[in-house]
């Protein structure tokens, strides 16, 4: 980990464990009661930056007019790394306890300040495309073990490609979205024949998000360096999956209606340049990468995760403690094998890392891994049992990285289970 100087103050007080000091500034969209225009914004201490109000007072100067009162980042994301990096210097300055500037105008502050606890959070970004990664050779070994072989968890390709495939955009939600249970076609083992039905094997994936900050042309590729710098920054993911839907569907082009119902994304996107002092080497690849996936230095974040499941009317147990220092693929290399065949990349593609999974038991990303397919529930103090997620469960997912003395965090993502909805007509 590189060695950071000491914390900057802001005259935004930032309590301690604070996810928001000086050092994150992480991108949201918002609005408010009394403005319910989404516009962007930064999380500073308990407040929002309002970026469309700053910038209409003229202390953005050099930035196209608007590219804030937006309801998705992708405007200021596609200006390209110079501005998100002469943004985030200004953005720091202005806020430092030793700036006059914003500090001394009690008139532009009261406008430009929000509570967040005042403020509606909205989707961060427009999501172009949306493609989930498998990257976690700990979880890629667990799912192996439980799906298919026992003995030969990982398929003969899982060592050398980034696995993924290309997921619903249309469907990711914004944190606190409620998820219905889907419906979809079920073949317990026993059965002859499938059935229509709601999914009794609801999950989470415990994932990050890459927001990618760069258009390619059809055709470009993208070497590891260039898709390192293509990457805006990074969100907390909940990849809803439905087991017993994707068991029977998966064979022979991967998983569809499984995880198309829904994938929840935080409301704050950490720039890449604010998790700089957090990387950290991945594990070592054997057998090297092919030379185009080749890497080297420290290509993973130690971003430490959290996942909170709260039946209805009873309190949150954590089920998960890990870190995404853990991934075998790094994001960069995800990117630079979505490119590489020509694929064309835009700003606001959404890439889910895949479950986030660690070597022990409690840092597993998933139920399925948690419970080991069901066969070892979660115990709740109070006595109930959780295989999978029942109607009314919330999952809360937290990250954050610890600094000296500071945290650079992504808040919470939040998601409740409803019931699923079934046509009269389909049950037979
Ligand atoms: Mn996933």
């Amino acid at each position: 980990m590189t060695t950071t100087a000491k914390p900057r103050q802001s005259f935004v007080p930032v309590p301690a464990e604070s996810h928001f000091p000086l050092e994150n500034l992480p991108y949201g969209v918002f609005s408010t009661m009394a403005d319910p225009a989404p516009r962007v914004g930064v999380a500073i201490g308990e407040m929002i930056l309002d970026l469309a109000e700053i910038a209409r007072a003229g202390l953005l100067p050099g930035l196209p007019e608007g590219v804030f009162a937006a309801a998705a980042i992708n405007p200021f994301v596609a200006l390209g790394r110079p501005v998100w990096s002469a943004t985030r210097k200004r953005l720091q300055e202005l806020l430092a306890a030793d700036c006059p500037t914003l500090r001394d105008d009690a008139a532009l502050r009261a406008r430009a300040l929000v509570a967040q606890g005042e403020a509606r959070m909205h989707r961060p970004v427009e999501v172009m495309g949306f493609t989930d990664f498998y990257s976690s050779r700990e979880h890629a070994t667990n799912v192996g073990m439980m799906f298919r072989d026992k003995n030969n968890p990982l398929l003969p390709n899982w060592l050398h490609i980034p696995i993924g495939y290309n997921g619903r955009a249309s469907t990711v939600v914004a944190s606190a979205t409620p998820v219905r249970r889907p419906l979809g076609q079920l073949k317990p083992p026993a059965d002859e024949m499938p059935h229509l039905g709601p999914s009794a094997r609801l999950d989470i994936e415990l994932e990050m998000a890459v927001i990618v900050g760069r258009d390619t042309a059809l055709g470009d590729v993208l070497t590891v360096a260039e898709a390192d710098a293509a990457i805006f920054g990074y969100a907390l993911l909940n990849d809803w999956s439905a087991r017993d839907i994707q068991q029977w569907e998966y064979v022979p082009l991967g998983p569809f209606q499984s995880k198309a119902f829904a994938t929840s994304i935080g409301d704050w996107v950490v720039t890449a340049e604010a998790l700089e002092p957090f990387r950290v080497e991945g594990p070592v690849q054997h057998p090297a990468p092919l030379a185009h996936l080749r890497q080297s230095g420290p290509m993973n974040y130690d971003i430490q995760l959290a996942v909170d499941l709260a039946p209805e009317g009873t309190d949150a147990l954590t089920v998960c403690r890990t870190s995404f220092r853990y991934m075998y693929w790094s994001s960069a290399q995800q990117l630079v094998h979505h490119a590489s065949s020509g694929c064309t990349m835009r700003v606001g593609d959404v890439l889910g890392s895949g479950t986030v999974s660690g070597p022990t038991r409690a840092e597993r990303g998933s139920l399925l891994e948690i419970t080991w397919g069901g066969s070892e529930p979660i115990e709740f103090p109070n006595g109930l049992e959780r295989r999978f997620l029942e109607d009314g469960d919330t999952v809360t997912i937290t990250g954050w990285c610890e600094g000296e003395g500071y945290r650079v965090g992504f808040g919470s993502l939040t998601g409740t289970i409803l019931p699923a909805q079934m046509p009269e007509a389909w049950k037979s």
